[in-house]
Parts: structure tokens; sequence; C-alpha cells
């Protein structure tokens, strides 16, 4: 096909890159590339440049091809237009100093250099406006800049000179921005009370990733979030750390903020400025960002201007971050335009014009959120998304220790979380991790309860905040310890819910006392006093952590006698939205009657979420002697019928939207982002007939659950609910984070899989140890993929057993591996048992001519295999010679993918000869 022709078949796809996104930059770079090759005049690249975006990508360009291999241009303004793609790179970051130049050498004026500077465009597009005036201007202009861009590229940046050109002031201002951000970080608000732990002593490092333009997944460092790797959109200049509640993203952003304060990373940012999205919803003024800045970060003592002048100069050495994005009220809209750095507007506008670049293109910022509040429209002007995913398995262990500094107490924790799996996987969320350890000594204790769901843990450090307070000698609490508190729970929880309904997270001293509550209640330590709120004068607070929030919320719920009927069901509804009367009357501050209904509710669903998650827990069997004088059973058996009646219904609308499967294709049903929290709730219930039932109505064959932010925690939960399911499913968890702990939280449905895919989720040796000796003994189980994980050849031993034993075993995909030649060889062994398995996928790992070699011994008998891919895998014409005795022989194989090896002619004529003898084989690659 000719290249005329692949364009006009990719038309529509070519127009879907070039127009779609909303953003001109493909196309612009199309424009340069076209420039530069001479395919298009310039009178058609301004022809294009009045067009209506949409018109553009139709166009058919001047000339029929590209002149390659020519000559260098002759002239400077030729080029300037040669080196098109490559200038934009380079001028991107240096606009300022080619206009200086511009402008000294009088080929620009100040206008020109205002045209270029639009705060409309992209710092590309500004490059592209400075060449385009450029060309217009003439040869003279085209030398400056040329001359100019030799000039920098001589002289390297040296570090020191903008020092140099700093003045007093602005140094004065920055010592004063470190010293207040490394107060504010210095330590953690949920071990402020006691004093005992710095950030410096119990910061443990969570686990990054990022998706690379391919689909990649890298890990990050703490200083890679800022950095160049994993970079999407070069153009814009917001980072997104996304988690769920608990990940640790504040803990993270506060690390980020005491290390730049010290000078011990980020240290080319001179200045730094942390805002908290939870804060800056108390702030109804409107303001310039000049004011944003100032009053909410740090006040400059002298030369406020000249300090302002000089971020406005030098966006480049400024970052701001935004912490918890989720919580602000407002939901993100690049509706209104605002670039002016000096006038007032209201926050929500200035926030989202940060965000999007509009105001102050070129800072850095670094905003976190839950992933379920980043909607499209934001995700659009992300550079690129972090997922921060937890503690890893020796995260825990080093959380632990820097915890409790005695070893030994140490050692018993740790051994403790590995006799209980449930809990271990809860404690790779942080906030999780941090109750268990702190509540050490109940856990150790002996409890009636062996904590298995999230209610359990939270119920947990609601008995250690009560204990610690107790006037009991040792502090012990007695069996009634929850109708004792009665009260104070229930304020806590009225003040919690209502917040949650009109998402307001931090409240005055005389929102507390309209709902009762006394210093005593305070002194408990739930609420925590947030100091660094500078707004307003007035002491304000805040729960420990959201999910604490959610817990009192759903206290609340489940104990308040007189809640209405409708409390429980609608917080079961995802689109539930009404203020109650109360919440308007007493949280009037919190709710802007300018906010859109619908706006809001994004910020609320998660966190209404979790209360369910809650509720559900705590009316489960389990706690029914905890609660049993708190709330008569009669209410409390009606919330659990309304519980199970909003369980069933929700799952039921997942199983309506199942399309009817196509002729040919297995019934599959693609998990909806709810799918998982309901599962959730049912595991807290901790009932078996309530999952039994709920499972017994859903009839598929394939459970699509890929990028849904499984990990440990959430695979508990399905282990525990899939089990139930009539027949058996495909399980597809592809790219998740399951890991070793997840996968042995899967055990328990594993006999009802007849396939697993678990395809890039950081899975060891140790976790499928554990999976293959159950699956050993599941009738059903027959595939598994497992592509992209980190296995070895101390994993293949445990899959030759699985083949020898099970003659019914189908598939198995372990691309992308570091299986080795040693690993193929013991693979080999129970292979050359096996008479069923059709597919074998070794992609991507170093098994060698060794390793093709004893393959295609041990296949030689087979009477089953169709497919087999070796691809990648470092195997010459030995292997290959070896593999074609296998396909001379074989009556089965159709497939056989040999790509990316090192085979040379003599494997090649071997392969030939052996393809002539045999009649199954469709393809060799
Ligand atoms: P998020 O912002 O994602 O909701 P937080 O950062 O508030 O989560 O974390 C909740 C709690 O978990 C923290 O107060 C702290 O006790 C603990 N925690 C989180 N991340 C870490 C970490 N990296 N090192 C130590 N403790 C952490």
């Amino acid at each position: 096909m000719t290249a005329h022709q692949l364009i006009l078949k990719q038309r529509a796809e070519l127009l879907a890159v070039l127009c779609g996104g909303g953003s001109a930059e493909p196309l612009d770079c199309v424009l340069d590339l076209l420039l530069a090759c001479e395919v298009l005049v310039w009178e058609d690249y301004l022809s294009i440049g009045v067009l209506p975006e949409e018109q553009k990508a139709g166009l058919c360009f001047g000339k029929e091809c590209a002149v390659l291999g020519k000559n260098r241009p002759d002239t400077a303004t030729l080029t300037l237009l040669a080196d098109r793609p490559v200038l934009v790179r380079k001028l991107r970051d240096n606009i300022d100093g080619a206009l200086n130049a511009l402008l000294t050498t009088g080929c620009f004026t100040i206008k020109d250099c205002d045209a270029v500077q639009l705060p409309v465009y992209t710092p590309s597009q500004q490059v592209r406006r400075l060449l385009d005036q450029v060309r217009f201007k003439g040869e003279t202009a085209a030398k400056t800049l040329l001359q100019y861009l030799e000039q920098t590229e001589t002289t390297r940046p040296n570090p020191e000179d903008k020092e140099n050109h700093l003045s007093a002031n602005c140094l004065l201002y920055q010592k004063k921005l470190r010293s207040s951000v490394a107060a504010q970080s210095h330590s953690l608000s949920t071990y402020g009370g006691t004093g005992r732990f710095s950030l410096d002593d119990i910061y443990t490092d969570g686990l990054l990733e990022v998706m690379d333009g391919s689909g990649e997944t890298l890990t990050l460092g703490l200083e890679d979030v800022v950095g160049p790797l994993g970079t999407l959109n070069e153009d814009a200049d917001t980072v997104l750390v996304s988690g769920e509640a608990g990940s640790g993203k504040s803990t993270l952003l506060q690390r980020l903020h005491l290390l730049w304060a010290r000078e011990a990373l980020l240290t080319n940012t001179f200045l730094l400025f942390p805002f908290s999205c939870r804060k800056l919803n108390s702030e109804h003024r409107e303001l310039s960002l000049k004011e944003l800045l100032f009053l909410h970060c740090c006040w400059p003592d002298r030369g406020q201007d000249e300090v302002f002048q000089f971020i406005l100069d030098h966006p480049n050495l400024a970052l701001f971050t935004f912490d918890g994005l989720d919580e602000f009220k407002q939901g993100f809209t690049d509706e209104e335009r605002h670039c002016c750095p000096t006038k007032q507007v209201p926050i929500p506008i200035l926030l989202f014009n940060l965000l999007q670049g509009t105001l102050m293109k070129g800072v850095m910022k670094v905003a976190t959120s839950r992933p379920q509040a980043v909607g499209p429209s934001l995700k659009h002007y992300l550079r690129k998304e972090v997922l921060l995913k937890g503690f890893s398995p020796g995260g825990i262990d080093c959380y632990v220790k820097k915890h409790h500094s005695d070893p030994a107490m140490a050692k018993r924790v740790i051994e403790s979380l590995q006799a209980n799996t449930v809990l271990l996987s809860l404690c790779h969320i942080p906030v999780f991790c941090w109750i268990v350890t702190k509540c050490h000594q109940e856990l150790l204790g002996g409890q009636d309860v062996i904590p298995q769901t999230i209610t359990d843990v939270y119920l947990l450090v609601l008995q250690h905040f009560f204990q610690r307070k107790s006037p009991q000698p040792q502090g012990v609490l007695g069996k009634a310890w929850l109708e004792e508190h009665l009260d104070t729970v229930l304020k806590l929880g009225q003040l919690a819910l209502e917040g949650l309904e009109a998402s307001c997270y931090v409240f005055s001293g005389y929102e507390l006392q309209r709902n009762g509550l006394t210093e005593q209640d305070v002194s408990l330590g739930f609420l925590i006093y947030c100091n660094d709120l500078s707004v307003t004068d007035c002491k304000h607070y805040e729960f420990l952590h959201i999910t604490l929030q959610c817990f009192f919320a759903a206290l609340y719920v489940v104990l308040n006698r007189n809640s209405d009927r409708s409390t429980v069901s609608r917080l079961f509804q995802p689109q539930y939205r009404q203020l109650s009367g109360l919440s308007q009357r007493c949280l009037g501050h919190c709710i802007d009657s300018s906010v859109e209904e619908v706006e809001s509710h994004v910020t609320e669903t998660p966190n209404l979420q979790i209360t369910a998650q809650f509720v559900s827990g705590l009316l489960s069997q389990r706690h029914h002697n905890l609660l049993l004088e708190c709330c008569p059973i009669a209410v409390r058996e009606r919330k659990v019928k309304q519980v199970v009646k909003s369980l069933s219904k929700g799952m039921q609308r997942h199983f309506k939207s199942i399309p009817r499967p196509v002729e040919g294709e297995k019934k599959s049903m693609h998990a909806m982002p709810s799918f998982v929290w309901l599962i959730k709730c049912i595991y807290e219930m901790q009932d078996n007939s309530i999952a039994q039932d709920t499972m017994a109505k859903l009839d598929v064959e394939h459970l699509k659950l890929t990028y849904c932010n499984i990990g440990p925690v959430e695979c508990t939960a399905l282990g525990y609910v899939l089990k139930y399911l009539r027949n058996p499913v495909g399980l597809q968890l592809d790219n998740n984070s399951v890991g070793d702990v997840g996968a042995e939280q899967l055990l328990p449905c594993l006999h009802i899989c007849h396939s697993l895919y678990l395809r890039n989720n950081n899975i060891s040796d140790e976790g499928i140890r554990k999976l293959l000796e159950k699956g050993m003994k599941c009738e059903s189980f027959q595939k598994i993929a497992l592509f992209n994980n980190n296995l070895t050849d101390a994993c293949t031993q445990h899959f030759a057993l699985l083949l020898k034993s099970k003659q019914n075993f189908l598939s198995l995909r372990l691309g992308n591996n570091n299986i080795t030649s040693q690993g193929a060889e013991q693979l080999a062994e129970g292979l050359s048992y096996n008479q069923s398995l059709q597919f074998l996928g070794l992609w991507g790992n170093k098994i060698g001519d060794r390793g093709a070699e004893a393959l295609a011994a041990a296949l030689k008998n087979s009477t089953t295999l169709i497919w087999l891919s070796l691809v990648d895998n470092g195997v010459g014409s030995a292997g290959a010679c070896a593999l074609a005795k296998l396909i001379s022989q074989s009556k089965t194989m159709e497939q056989l993918w040999l790509n990316k090896n090192c085979i040379s002619r003599e494997g090649v004529e071997c392969l030939i000869e052996a393809l002539k003898m045999n009649s199954s084989v469709k393809e060799v690659w």
C-alpha cells in the first residue's frame, strides 16, 4: 500500500488523533514536520492557521513528497524552517531569552513580544508564534535567532547565576517560606497528640506508579513525581497523584514539602506554595493570585511587589501543591478562562485556571485526589497521573519497625500480621496500617473477634481511644464500652454525617458547640485542631482522617434511633444527594449556593460509599452483642434488611447491564466502578447467606475487572463473595495491584475460576506457589495468564507439578517475566507428562537455546499443543533446529512465534525443511 493509500484508509483515525482531545498540539507538531520537510508550503501553512480547527486535518498538502537527505538550507530563514520541530522543543524553556535578543537588536518590537507571549498560548505555541513572526521579519531576524541559539548552546547555564540575580527580598521570602513549610510538615496529624513521632521517624515510602505513553507501568521514586518520567503531555504542567482514601497522598505531599524546606529535594524549585483544598473551601472571598499565595501560604515581610514579580517572571522556579482536590467543593470545569494574576476572582476560578495552565503557565503543579473525582475534563490538562498504591509488603514491615522502637514488639506485631493475612492485606493501605500498629495491644491481647474487616479495624481504634482516656486502672474497658460512650459517639457521628453530606471536613468551635460536643469530647482525640487555617482567627477542627469521619457517620446512621427510614437506602444509592434539613441548618457556611448539585456529588460519592461500607460492617451479626444495648433490636433488624435489599438491588442493576453475548463469544461482564464497592459491602457483612443469595443471580462466563484499582483488600472481598458463584467464570484482573498477598486472598474463589488473568500485577514466585498449590486441586481451573509479573525460575517447578497433575489444563502464559533456560528445563519436565496443554506463551523471557531445546523435546509427543510463543528469548539456530524437529512431528501445532530471536540461516533452513513435512502449522513468525 502506498503512503497515500495508507493515509486515505486511516483518514478517520488520523482525524480523531489530530483533532481529538481538544488540544491543537498534535496537529501543530505534524505541521512543523511537514513544513520542515517542505511537504507543506508556507502559504498553505498560513491558510491552515485561519481555518476552523476541524477543517485543518481534512487538507491535502502542497508537494507530493518530502525531499529527504537534502543539503542544509543556505539561508537562515530556511534553516529555521528545516529545524522547526527541534526548535519548538529547544526554545520552549527559553522564550524570554530569545525575545530579549530579538528586542535588543531591534528585530522585534514590544508589541511583537506581547503577541508571542499571550498567556492563552502554551509554551510550544508561543515558540511557533515566535518562529512565524521571525520568518515574517526576514533574514536579519532569523540570523539573530540562530546566533542566539548558538550562544545559549555554548554557554552552559550556571546554577549560581540564578542566585546572583535574586534580590535580598526574594531570598528573605524564600527563607521565611521554607521555615513556615518546614514547621507545617514536620509531624503527622495522626500522631499529633502523642508528640512521639516526627515525619522523619515514621515516613515509609509508598508504591508509586505511572503509565507511560505505550501503556507500560513504571515504578517511581518520590523525586520522580515532579520529574520527566512518565510524562504524557509536555504542554501541561499539572501532575496528579491519585490514590484511595488513606493511601498516603497527603503524607507524600507533606514529605515533598519537608524535603524541599530542607533543600534535600526539588532543589531547582525556588519557592514552593502548599495549598489544602479542604482549607480553600473555607475561603469565600474573591482573591487575586497574589493574595492567594501570600495570604494562604506565607506573607512577605518586605518587597511584596518585587517578590510577586519574581514569581511571574520565573514560573519555572515555583511549585504549587494542592492536596485533596477531591475534597474541593466544586467539581473541576474549564469553562471560565482567567489569566490575569492581579484580578480578584472566586477561588474555584483561580484554582481551575492554575491547574489548566491558563494562569501562570509554566509553574509546576502537583495535585492529589482520589481517582473517582478526576473527570475527563481535568485529565486533559494533566502532564501525567501518578498512582499511589499504598505500602508494599516490605513497606509494611518497615513501617511497623519504625513505629515500635522495641524490636521484639515489632517482631510480634509482624508475626501476628503474617498469621492473619486478611489483616495483612488491609495494612497495604497506610491508614489501616497506622491503626493496626497503633492498636497492637488490643490486637495481641486476644480480642473476641479477630479483625477481618475494615469495620473491625475502626472499632478497634474507637475502643483504643476510649481506653486511653478511661479512668479505670490500666484503662480496661468493660463489655458495654460502646454503650457507655454512646452519647459522645452520637454527637461526633452527627457532626460527621452532616459534614459528609455537605462536603464539609473542617468545623468551627461554634459548630462543635451546636452539636453539643464538649472540651472533654474533643480531648478524646478523634478531632484535631487545624492550626494552619490562617484565613480566619477562630479555632477549627477536623477528624483525624477522612475515613474516621466516614466511620463516625456510619455509627450515627446505625445507632441513631430517630433517623428517618430512608437514611440507609439513600446511602446506598450512588446518585444520592439530598441535604437533610439539619445539615442545611447547622453547616450553612459549608454550603455554597452557587455550587451546582451535580458537580459536588462527585466529591461526596466516594465518602458516602466508604460510609455505606462501614454501615454494612456495623450491622454485621459479628457486632450484634456490642450494639445490643445501644440500639433496639427491631430498629437494627429493619436496617439490616434495608442494607441487604439495597445491596441486592445494586447488584441486580449490574447484572442487567450485561449485554447479550455476541454469537460465538462468552457472556461477559465488564464491571462498573461501583461493582467492587458493592462486593466490599457484602464482605463487611460477613454473612455467607447474603453473599450466596446475591451471587446466585450472576450468570456470566467472564468477569472483567481490569484497571479497577484492585489491591489485596479488594481481593479479600472478591475471594469471599465470588466463591458463591454458581458456574465457573474467567476472572480477568489484568493491570491491577494484586501482588502476592492479594493472590493468596483469591484462593477461596479459585475453584470457581476456569481462567485467571493476572497480567501486570506485581506477583512473584511466592504468590504463584500458593495459587498453584490450590489450583492443582481445582477441577475447573484450566488457564492462567501472568504476563509481566516478577516471576523467576523459582516458580517453574510449581508449574511443572501443575502440568503433571492436571491433565485438563489448557493454557499457560508467562510472557515478560524472568525465566531462564533453567526454568524452561523445569517446565519441560512437567510438559513431558502433560497431554492437555494447548497454549504456551513465554514471550520476553531468557530461555535461550538450551531452554528451547528442552521444551521442544518435551513437547515432541504432545497431541494437544496448538500455539507456542518463544518471541524475544535469545533463541539461536540450535534452538530453532530443535523446534524444527517438533514441527516435523506435530499434528496439532498451528502457530509458532519466534520473532526477535537470533536464529541464523542454518536454523531457518531447518525450520523450512520441517515445515515441508508438516500439515497442521499455519503460521511461523
Ligand atoms: P490520604 O491523603 O491518601 O487519605 P494520608 O496521607 O492522610 O492519606 O494517610 C493517612 C495516615 O496514614 C497518615 O496520617 C499516616 O498515619 C499514615 N501514612 C500514610 N502514608 C504514610 C507514609 N508514607 N509513611 C508513614 N505513614 C503514612
